[in-house]
Formats: structure tokens, C-alpha cells, sequence
């Protein structure tokens, strides 16, 4: 039976393009990949890019101008499924970070003063969801090649995975490692997102969050352990920050305020 080949596009938003580059630096199965389905949009990849129906439009990098917030939107009307791709898709980025509105516009005006964008406007990073509906992420900064390529394989055959549940101490535990916390080093293993395969600890050193935020971590548990092995408070935000995007705003609104 000569079945159609799913229609693909993927899409670069604000970011360093990494996500991108690490699908064409799958070298070896490159070619497998552009056989195995229609890629109708790739900037990166190829210049005859087509804008029309997709089955699924994987997108990276995260909302920084109301251009690219019609471009999303656009995409979300062609697609049948959409796919963040990457931290800054997923929770925004590095340039999302503490995703406070007021810190946003005073960072701005200090970079950029009163000038006029007359090209497109810019506005508060976000990640896609905060604009689309996304129904699947692969978190990563970048996102790893093994991970895409099992991502990829297994939607092919209809059955993608869901976004890991679990922290990295869980990967951590099974490759056997002495825990760095434990040793008063401050590791964000316990509320991040697992899949990395605790590559950080392996080598001796403690995860930085790069695979963003866990959704179901227990962060005041982490921040308040924290302060305990000695931390510093505006230190411990600022490591929670760097790779959590505009998940972590609330959080740090209510922490230091809850009863325990
Ligand atoms: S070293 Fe870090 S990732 Fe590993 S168990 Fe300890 S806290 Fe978790
Ligand atoms: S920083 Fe953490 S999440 Fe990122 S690769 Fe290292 S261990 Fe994994």
C-alpha cells in the first residue's frame, strides 16, 4: 500500500537556533529522515519551502515580536498537531527568564532606550503556549539528538512519548552516582525535567536545569534545602531562573510566604 508521507514543517521563533541545527546534525539518518516524510517548510534545511496544510509543525524558539505571534498563530492554523521544540519553545528560554512584565520593560529601555521598531514590535518573551495550543514538548537546550530521533521514530508509527515526568535524580540514582547535594553542592536535579540521562552529575558536576523545569517538582522544598546547605537566596533564584523561563514567576511571587 503506498501510503502519503506525513507533511512536516519546522519553524525557528527567538532563540540560537540549536534545536534546528541538532535535527540536521543527525547526520547519519539525515537522509532517512527527509525520505521518511514530506518536509514542506525547513529554513535552515532548504530554500523551497512550501506554507500549507502540515500534519505536524514542529517549532522552536520562544515569542519575542507580535510578527511572530502571528507567524505561530498561522502555523497552529495549518497544523494538525504542533510540537515545542526546545526549552525556549517549551518554557520560553533564557530570555524569558523570572518572566516578570515590569523587569521585561526596564531590561528593554536599558538595552534599547526610546528607539521606535518600526519593522516589528517586541514584546515580553513567551513560550508558543502562551499564544497556541502545543500537544507535545521536547524540552532540551538544546534538545538531544537520541531524544528527536526516538520522538521522531515512534511519532512516525503513531504512538509519540509525553514529556518525562520524573526529575533527573531519578536517572541520576540508576547511573549509580554519589549525590552532589548531599555533598552541599547546589544541583537543580530534583525540579528538572528528565532525559538527559543525568549526563552532568556522570562527569562530577551538578545539573544547572537545562531540560527546564519539572511540572510536578516540589520547588520550595529544593529552595528552602538550599538556603539550608548555605545558599545565598537571590543565588538560588537566580540558578532556578536561568532555564526556567516564565514557569517559575509564580513561584517566586509566593515562596518565603507559604506556611510550613
Ligand atoms: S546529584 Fe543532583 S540529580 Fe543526582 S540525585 Fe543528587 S540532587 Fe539529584
Ligand atoms: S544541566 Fe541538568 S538537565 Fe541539563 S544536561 Fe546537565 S544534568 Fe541534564
Amino acid at each position: 500500500m503506498n501510503q502519503e508521507k506525513l507533511k512536516i514543517g519546522i519553524y525557528e521563533l527567538t532563540g540560537c537556533a540549536g534545536d534546528a541545527l541538532l535535527i540536521l546534525d543527525c547526520e547519519k539518518e539525515l537522509i532517512d529522515i527527509f525520505n521518511a516524510v514530506d518536509i514542506q517548510s525547513f529554513l535552515m534545511a532548504k530554500s523551497d519551502n512550501i506554507e500549507g496544510e502540515l500534519d505536524v509543525a514542529l517549532v522552536e524558539g520562544s515569542v519575542t515580536t507580535e510578527k511572530e505571534i502571528e507567524e505561530l498563530k498561522d502555523i497552529r492554523k495549518r497544523a494538525k498537531l504542533v510540537v515545542a521544540l526546545g526549552l525556549c519553545a517549551t518554557v520560553g528560554g533564557i530570555q524569558a527568564r523570572f518572566g516578570d512584565r515590569e523587569e521585561w520593560e526596564e531590561n528593554y529601555k536599558k538595552v534599547y532606550g526610546d528607539i521606535d521598531m518600526t519593522h516589528t514590535r517586541p514584546v515580553q518573551s513567551k513560550p508558543i503556549d502562551e499564544y497556541i495550543e502545543v500537544d507535545y514538548y521536547l524540552p532540551g537546550c538544546p534538545i538531544e539528538k537520541e531524544q528527536f530521533l526516538n520522538f521522531f521514530t515512534r511519532f512516525l508509527k503513531g504512538n509519540p512519548p509525553e514529556k518525562s515526568q520524573n526529575p533527573v535524580c531519578v536517572t541520576c540514582k540508576y547511573n549509580e552516582n554519589d549525590c552532589l547535594l548531599k555533598k552541599g553542592v547546589l544541583c537543580l536535579g530534583p525540579v528538572t525535567s528528565d532525559g538527559c540521562g543525568s549526563i552532568c552529575i556522570n562527569h562530577n558536576l551538578p545539573c544547572i536545569g537545562c531540560w527546564g523545569p519539572l511540572d510536578v517538582a516540589n520547588r520550595t522544598a529544593e529552595f528552602y534545602l538550599l538556603q539550608e546547605k548555605g545558599y545565598d537566596v537571590e543565588e538560588i533564584k537566580k540558578k532556578m531562573a536561568n532555564f526556567s523561563g516564565t514557569k517559575i514567576a509564580e513561584f517566586f511571587k509566593k515562596v518565603g510566604k507559604e506556611k510550613r
